[in-house]
Formats: C-alpha cells, structure tokens, sequence
C-alpha cells in the first residue's frame, strides 16, 4: 500500500510501493463541496481508482444480461478473493462482504450495487461487449448502469476495510436487479444480517465537478403491474343482444386515466396509472363475452401499494383488476436520517431528488437512498459510457461519506 510522507489541507505526497512511484494529490474546494482529506484513506485513492476502472473494463468485456450473470459473477468472485482480506460469501451471482468488526449491537449500513444488465439495443456503434476507450469515455454495456457504480462501491469497501468504523458495513453485489428477478437482492437479503440503511450505487448523476451536480434519489417510486379483465356475454352483432365486455373494459380504463388520488407525495409526485395493453374479440359479428387489459401502476409514498390495490379495484368493479405482485414498493429516507445528513455535510451543494425508476431499493424494506456516477439518461441507451473522473469522483465521496458516517 502507500506510506504518506506530508499531509496538509492542500497536498498529500506518498509513495506507492507495488508500482515504486511517488504521487501527489492536490485537495481543492469548489462548488460547494467540502473536501475534507481523511488521513487513513485518501492516500491510496490513486491506485485504488485504477484498479475499479481496470475492474471495471473486464466487466464489460463478460455479457451478464440478467439471469445469465455467472460468469461476470465467477470473475468478481475471483477478485475480491484476491484483493480482500475478509471472507466472500456468495448465493447463485450474489457476492457481499462483511467488514472485520461486525457487532450485533451496533446498526449496519449496505452499500450495494447491481451486476447484471439489459440487452444490447441494436444501434451500438460501439462493441457493446468490449472497454472502448475515447479520451476520458469508456463505452461499454453496463459501463453507466451498473458497472461504475458496482467498482465504486467495492473498492471504496476494499480501502476501508482495515479502517475502524463505528458500525456494521456490508457490500453487496446483486444480480438480476433490472428484471427485479426472484434470485437477485430478494435472495440474499435473508442471508444478510439485519440491515438498517442502504446506500444504492445507481447512476444519479453523482458529479461533484458542477454546481448542485452531487444528485442524491431520497425517495423511489414503486411498480405494480395489473391485470384487468372486463367480463361480459356473447351474442351476434346483427341482433340487440349481449353484453359488449370491451365497452366495459373501456369504461373501466377510462376511470383509471382519470382517476386522481386523494394524497400526493412532495418528492414523487401523483401515483401514475397508465393502460398500455388491451385485447379482447374473436370476431366482427361477435359480440366479445371477455376483454382483457394490462396497467403500469407507478406508486409513491403517499400510500402502500396493498392501498393502492384496494382503491383501483373499487373504482373499476365488477371489472376484475388483479396486481401481479405488491413487492416493489416505493422506498426513500427520511430527511433527517443520519446518512443523509453525512451526505449533505459532505456535499453542502447537493440535490435531493425524487426518482420515476425502479431500483433494488423496491425489495429493501429498511430506509435507503440512491447515488452514483454517471447518468441515468446513458442508462439502456446505444453507445452508454462512462467517464473515468466519475468513477475517481465516486470513489472519493463514497470514501468521505463512509469515513464520516455514524447512526
Ligand atoms: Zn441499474
């Protein structure tokens, strides 16, 4: 590791002994961010930053669309075996780490982050499957979403992990995350110990480098989706009977688009409910006994999504309206919880959000927040990349929020 030589407010100066060489780091403040050198880890953040983007560059280089993430999984299994001195538990293609020190009595705090992506859109320029780098961009599947918020979070857990912190630290590495899949984070949670806060690594847009440019997700909205069915009677067109079920169908869809609900949450806004799919007849001189439609329900924290349930279906009977699943609920923090507020003492400037994209914040059920490098607007796109200095910006927040952080 390295040795520091001379440590002010200004400048740090240490030698890197694996590489031989000296290195300097320079500590600035501007736009509002207070750098606050921490003796114990700044010193190695140079080597550090370069091996999550080397890191990094080999993830992209494995396909690892989600619930075909073994071998990414086998690859990150066999790195932290190396470069961790603690032990790595896994279950399928989750991987976490518990820092030496863990004590039942004292709270715990998990730093997660996802390994697994979506497909490849098919207007790539770029090799979706292979690091390239332009100037500062690395272009890459997952470069954005989620890889360099997963190399971030690990590393920053690999620097700390011989620093003494007054509570429990656990990094998780989940998979299946954008299918919100059963063998992801819902798997590993029971074999975790309790955890009481959670810091998601997803891209937010976490740049210190501009004004207000530290964006922090305090609250996330929730995903139900349901199924509708309108239930009528058959007859022939020609002739005045039956009971049209698509008519019914519509009606009830015309209730869900203008449905407004009572409570509005400050940071997420209107619950929204949208129908995206319909479907129903078998012929033109039939009239339909069935109709069936699908609705995307986004949820807030005005309510739980069982609630949200209970007054859908209300509204739209006796047409059947049946949530798939009520898992994914909203999530966030309170604004005075203590990470927060060690977040915000760390980046005076930065900007709490509400985010409209789900996250594996959904399947926690203790108080969490989202932040990370890169941007979510990169995220599923052709071309996604991120910029190195995002990843060493990352790495140094990660690391001042840890540091600084107690319950
Ligand atoms: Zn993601």
């Amino acid at each position: 590791m390295s040795k520091i030589v001379v440590f002010c407010r200004k400048v740090s100066i240490f030698f890197l002994k694996k590489q031989k060489k000296w290195c300097v780091l320079l500590f600035f403040n501007k736009n509002g961010l207070s750098l606050r050198p921490n003796l114990r880890t700044m010193a190695t953040n140079v080597s550090i930053s370069d091996a999550a983007i080397n890191l990094l560059k080999q993830m992209i280089a494995i396909p690892s669309v989600s619930r075909d993430e073994q071998a990414v999984a086998d690859l990150l299994e066999d790195y932290l075996k190396r470069q961790s001195s603690v032990e790595v538990h896994r279950s399928g293609n989750n991987l976490w780490l518990i820092a030496p020190g863990y004590d039942t009595q004292r709270q715990t705090l998990l730093i997660n982050a996802h390994i697994d992506t979506v497909k490849a859109v098919a207007s790539w320029t770029y090799d979706p499957f292979q690091a390239t780098e332009v100037g500062e961009r690395i272009y890459g599947l997952g470069a954005n979403d989620d890889g360099a918020s997963l190399v971030s979070l690990m590393h920053t857990f690999l620097s700390l992990e011989k620093v003494p912190l007054p509570y429990n630290l656990i990094f998780l590495a989940s998979c299946e995350e954008e299918v919100s899949g059963q063998n992801g984070i819902a798997a590993a949670l029971p074999l975790l110990p309790h955890i009481d806060v959670a810091l998601v690594g997803e891209p937010t847009g976490m740049n210190p480098r501009i004004p207000g440019g530290v964006r922090v997700a305090v609250a996330e909205k929730g995903l139900m989706v349901m199924d509708g069915t309108a239930h009528g009677k058959s007859g022939h067109a020609a002739r005045n009977e039956g009971i049209n079920a698509i008519y019914l169908a519509l009606e009830a869809i015309g209730k869900l688009r203008d449905y407004r609900f009572a409570k509005e949450s400050p940071l997420l806004g209107p619950v929204k409910v949208t129908t995206t799919i319909i479907q129903g007849g078998t012929g033109h001189n039939v009239v339909p006994d069935s109709c069936t439609f699908v609705t995307d329900v986004r949820t807030t924290d005005a309510y739980t999504n069982q609630e949200i349930v209970r007054q859908l279906q209300e509204l739209v009977a006796p047409v059947e309206l049946v949530p798939r699943s009520v898992r994914l609920q909203s999530s966030g923090i309170d604004a005075g919880h203590p990470l927060l507020k060690t977040i915000q003492q760390v980046a005076p400037a930065a900007t709490l959000f509400g985010s409209p994209t789900l996250s594996d914040q959904a399947l926690l059920s203790c108080p969490s927040l989202k932040m990370g490098p890169g941007d979510s607007a990169r995220s599923h796109t052709a071309d996604e990349y991120i910029e190195k200095q995002e990843i060493r910006d990352a790495i140094f927040l990660y690391t001042q929020i840890l540091t600084h952080f107690k319950f």
